[in-house]
């Protein structure tokens, strides 16, 4: 399958891209998690980035966001290197990471404060900052509460907001979405619209493909360690009637038949 890469129809200049990945590689002894990448990353757009279990997604936006070592290749944020810069790179991420780990004896407020320091911002502006993302996220009635008590939800809200908190250019999430009731996540949706609508970058991964579909300008499929395909939804999609149709043509898993071997399943008790 070849690589479907992001081209802009109009032959306009476009901006050079928020992401650019090279050679990236890791193995965990004898696993290779991420075989070689190459990948572009649109700024301003919202990016989904797509694959099966075990595909490479997390290992990869943990390289990406300067969480794990890669083994080969180079990584860029706008364009500087993030493993040879990474002060400069971190202060203009956000990062959701997956099994996102919070001080949990602070509450969802000190934990805003907390972050905003360290992030460098003046007191006055992490107060004024924590209370409209508390606000708009809905936790504005749990700001007092400790992070250990909240919920699935609550947590990837709180997070969210403290990975919001500097104004990053790029925004990186490992499924946001995951745990996340209807509710909450259409309020995460309307940040993150607000958010890239101001020309910022979200870079997300997901299984979700109708999530991925609705939200995303610009879609990167992984599988086995590879891209399988990178660009805008439509040239992603190509000719398949939706994005999950595509992405089973591209991961190359029509669904496992289960033919004659749990043939004991659902028989005679
Ligand atoms: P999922 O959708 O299930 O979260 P993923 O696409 O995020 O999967 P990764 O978590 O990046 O996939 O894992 C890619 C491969 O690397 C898997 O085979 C996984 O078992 C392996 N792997 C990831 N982290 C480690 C680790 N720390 N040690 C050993 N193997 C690992």
């Amino acid at each position: 399958m070849s690589d479907r890469t992001a081209a802009d129809a109009s032959g306009a200049v476009t901006a050079p891209p928020a992401v650019r990945v090279q050679g990236l590689w890791k193995r965990f002894g004898e696993q290779t998690a991420v075989a070689g990448i190459d990948l572009e990353l649109p700024a301003g757009k919202f990016i989904g980035l797509v694959g099966p279990n075990g595909a490479g997604k997390t290992t990869t936006l943990s390289m990406v966001t300067g969480l794990l070592r890669p083994d080969h290749g180079t990584i860029e944020v706008g364009g500087r290197d993030v493993w040879r810069d990474p002060v400069d790179v971190k202060a203009r991420i956000g990062v959701l990471p997956e099994g996102l780990r919070l001080f949990e004896r602070l509450s969802g407020r000190e934990l805003l404060a907390y972050t905003g320091r360290l992030r460098g911002l003046p007191g006055a502006e992490v107060d004024k900052r924590a209370t409209q993302l508390l606000d708009v996220l809905d936790l504005a009635g749990a700001q007092h509460k400790l992070v250990v008590d909240y919920s699935t939800g609550m947590r990837k809200k709180i997070g969210l907001a403290a990975a919001l908190l500097h104004n990053p250019e790029v925004l990186f999430l490992d499924e946001p979405f995951e745990g996340v009731d209807p509710v909450s996540a259409q309020t995460i949706r309307r940040v993150l619209e607000r958010y890239t609508g101001s020309g910022a970058t979200v870079a997300f991964s997901s299984h979700v493909m109708e999530l991925v579909e609705s939200l995303c300008d610009w879609v990167a499929v992984m599988a086995n360690g590879t891209i399988r395909a990178q660009g805008t939804l439509s040239e992603v999609r190509g000719s398949a009637s939706s994005l999950q149709n595509a992405f089973l043509e591209l991961v190359g898993a029509g669904g496992r038949d289960t033919g004659e071997s749990l043939d004991w399943l659902g028989g005679t008790r």
